[in-house]
């Protein structure tokens, strides 16, 4: 494997040692997994492509992870942090950006009355879990098997693939070393789709400050309206507030976010990714009444009784804030980017389904709104770890080498993604080298 690889990156390899003897792992995806056997070092990024440092083009469906919707180096982007640097980065001051940034969010959410700006995902997530247990003055935080909420103790709780207990009443499993157990086991966690495990919880939902959800789960790309109902109206009937994970469906879906698809309206919504425009960037949308837990009262000394606190340096900063309202103006602004997408993630996935089924090779491919999830696996149905134990993982983290060696470039780990971007020859592109990819795969016994 190394040696096909060794030719074509050879700038890549050094630098993967320079980086080695100073990061604490050379890659990304060596940071959150495992090392690459094709690592990449990018020295420039456009549309919908990333040239790495040898001077090999790939066609990236990375998209960062999620930020860059409209593709790299976007004018709209570009244009908005160059003229907010120039007029001078305020951050910790009263700003328009700032205010700005906040209109957009609250106007295009169905329902939502203020915003608070932070730093990424996970800060949101942080924070909204802080406001609904001050307002409820409750601890315990109910979540579903394989979504992840950012790196925070309670964020990662059985998001991974280690799972325990009854796959309709899961363990907790804490998804870091250092987790603080008392977190960890004050996390209910529940199957995605599974309205009976939202019955079972009826007994104790006076003890829960909140309940979080990837409403449409990026492990899977799927969407189920039924269940989001049936979850809504439990949790208005108990009174606890409803939290939508949105930091990678937020705008990517559509303008608003999975929520504004299925038509119900959570109590907060968290953003991240593309709101910041590719720089650092969260977001905690929604209720009034929860998002000013936080609000301070006039006796400071009061505070600490009466109100959950968040801050943050660099929150709301005009960087961070103009990139971002580029990007929200420019999608508001051209609605036909978002028939486009979901015109583009339709014609692709239907053209990943047809190599594998020719060749017999199981594949589930699902897509939606421009979110690809690819498992090599014959299972399509059932909870998350029904899902998980059918996949050929192996396959699936060769495949994002194998397409690097055919010009596409896919994370190992991570659903892949479309941009407003990537023109009709990258589709063909990518079409090309996943049908090279998985007859190669076959041919290498996987
Ligand atoms: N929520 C979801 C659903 C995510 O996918 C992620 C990141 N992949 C986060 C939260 C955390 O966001 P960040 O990496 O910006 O902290």
């Amino acid at each position: 494997f190394d040696e096909r690889f060794a030719e074509q990156i050879p700038g890549s390899l050094r630098m993967r040692d320079r980086a080695d003897r100073v990061l604490v792992a050379p890659t990304h995806m060596h940071r959150y997994f495992f090392p690459s056997t094709y690592p990449l070092f990018v020295r420039e990024a456009r549309a919908g492509r990333v040239t790495d440092v040898d001077g090999n083009e790939y066609v990236d469906l990375s998209g960062g992870y999620g930020p860059h919707i409209l593709g790299y180096a976007h004018p709209v982007v570009t244009e908005a942090i160059t003229s907010a640097a120039t007029a001078g980065p305020v951050n910790a001051i009263g700003n328009e950006p700032e205010v700005e940034f906040a209109e957009l969010l609250v106007d295009s959410l169905p329902g939502a009355e203020r915003a608070l700006l932070c730093n990424s995902g996970t800060e949101a997530a942080l924070t909204a879990i802080r406001l609904c247990r001050a307002h409820r003055r409750r601890d315990t935080v109910v979540k579903f098997e394989g979504h992840y909420h950012g790196f925070s103790d309670q964020g990662m709780v059985s998001s991974w693939f280690r799972f325990t207990g009854d796959k309709h009443a899961p363990e907790p499993i804490a998804g870091s070393l250092g987790s603080q157990r008392a977190v960890v086991k004050g996390t209910r966690v529940l199957q995605y789709g599974d309205i009976g495990g939202l019955d079972r919880l009826r007994a104790e939902a006076d003890d829960l400050a909140c309940v979080v959800v990837e409403p449409l789960p990026s492990s899977t790309a799927t969407l189920d309206r039924e269940f989001l109902t049936a979850l809504r109206e439990r949790c208005t009937e108990w009174g606890v507030p409803l939290i939508f994970d949105e930091v990678v469906t937020g705008y990517r879906v559509t303008y608003g976010g999975a929520q504004s698809l299925v038509d119900v309206q959570p109590d907060l919504t968290l953003l991240g990714k593309i709101i910041g425009g590719g720089l650092a960037c969260g977001a905690v949308v929604g209720r009034a009444d929860l998002v000013e837990m936080c609000r301070s009262t006039e006796d400071p000394f009061l505070d600490y009784e009466q109100r959950a606190f968040a801050g943050g340096t660099l929150s709301g900063n005009s960087l961070t804030c103009r990139a971002g309202a580029a990007v929200l103006r420019h999608l508001r602004d051209n609605p036909h980017l978002y028939r486009e997408l979901e015109e583009k993630t339709e014609r692709l996935r239907d053209e990943l389904i047809e190599s594998t089924r020719k060749r017999g090779i199981p594949c589930r491919v699902g897509a939606r709104g421009a979110i690809f999830s690819l498992n090599f696996s014959h299972r399509s149905a059932g909870v998350y770890r029904d899902r998980m134990a059918g996949s050929n993982f192996k396959a699936t983290i060769a495949l994002a080498y194998y397409m690097r060696r055919h010009g596409v470039y896919i994370p190992e780990l991570h659903s892949f993604l479309l941009s407003t971007a990537h023109t009709d020859d990258d589709l063909a592109v990518v079409g090309k080298a996943f049908d090279l990819s998985v007859a190669e795969m076959a041919d290498d016994g996987f």
